[in-house]
């Protein structure tokens, strides 16, 4: 699993998330615990999504014992609490990639959308008010009640988009000059 080169920079980032985490928490006088701290560290060190057997992997090197419901536990509490977010036809967990002041009190529940890259596997967390919007006023017209939704959406990214381009005509340039070569 990769847990990619983490720079200082990427380190200062993740220590002020946790302790904006705790400060929330402590705000609705709930625990921050040491194990849910430790778990939602070892998502945000990850860039790309991470399954909860990986996270009990890592998570075994500081704690030999920890357990399947123990990371579970810490899971679904982050999840509450918004602080991460599941993608569930990856069956995996990533990082809230917004800062807890953009949502205020809504934090743990805001709803968010995901651009999935099928290349580079890169995802971006979206907030699309208008798409909950809709989803929400034709669940209401069909007389559902919505509990859960999670809007992910398959694709290519624009990097990936733009290295493509940069490839394909790599190539034709090759191809046309090897075309020359034959003349
Ligand atoms: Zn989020
Ligand atoms: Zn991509």
């Amino acid at each position: 699993m990769k847990t990619s080169g983490k720079t200082s920079d990427d380190q200062h980032k993740i220590e002020a998330i946790l302790a904006a985490a705790e400060e929330e928490c402590k705000a609705s006088n709930i625990r921050m615990t040491a194990i849910r701290r430790e778990v939602l560290r070892l998502i945000l060190s990850h860039d790309r999504p991470v399954g909860a057997y990986d996270i009990l992997e890592e998570l075994r090197l500081t704690r030999r014992n920890a357990a399947p419901p123990t990371v579970y536990r810490a899971l679904d509490f982050l999840l509450s609490r918004g602080l991460i977010h599941r993608l569930e036809r990856l069956a995996a967990f990533i990082a809230c990639s917004h800062t807890r002041a953009l949502h205020g009190l809504d934090a743990p529940r805001h709803k968010v959308q995901f651009l999935i890259c099928l290349q580079c596997h890169d995802v971006r967390e979206i907030c699309g008010g208008e798409i909950e919007e809709a989803i929400a006023e034709t669940a209401a017209a069909s007389g559902f009640t919505r509990h859960h939704s999670t809007v992910e959406i398959e694709g290519i990214c624009d990097q990936c988009t733009h290295d493509n381009l940069h490839a394909a005509s790599a190539v034709n340039l090759t191809k046309r000059t090897a075309q020359q070569a034959d003349f």
